[in-house]
């Protein structure tokens, strides 16, 4: 998606402080943390939210959820963190691109 941010930070177009990339996924810090440590997990396959997942996300929702404890782990959270999805408007869901919210040292 052209005029998605999370599109333009996993293509590279814009800066981002990334703590890991691989070939599906990346993961950098929030621009506005709202905890010590908090880091969006994304794919970098486009998808509007967790709503316009189908069963062809299967794999990549699970990478997802696997790489966030140690991603977590990998930034002190090794005693727990809160992970969050925003799905929709309804849901505070601000940047329409699927990400996973991982906060802790609160
Ligand atoms: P949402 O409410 O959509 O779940 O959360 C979007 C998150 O993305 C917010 O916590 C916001 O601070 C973060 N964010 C928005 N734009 C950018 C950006 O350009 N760079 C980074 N690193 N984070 C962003
Ligand atoms: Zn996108």
């Amino acid at each position: 998606m052209s005029n998605c941010i999370f599109c333009k930070i996993a293509a590279g177009e814009i800066p981002a402080n990334k703590l890991y990339e691989d070939d599906e996924m990346i993961a950098f810090h929030d621009i506005h943390p709202k905890a010590p440590v908090h880091f969006l997990l994304i794919p970098k396959l486009h998808v509007d939210s967790l709503a316009h997942c189908d069963a062809s996300h299967q794999a990549m929702l699970g990478k997802l959820l696997l790489l966030a404890p140690k991603l977590a782990a990998e930034q002190g959270l090794g005693d727990g963190f809160k992970t969050a999805i925003n799905t929709g408007a309804g849901g505070g869901q601000e940047v329409f691109h699927l990400h996973l919210h991982v906060l802790g040292n609160k």
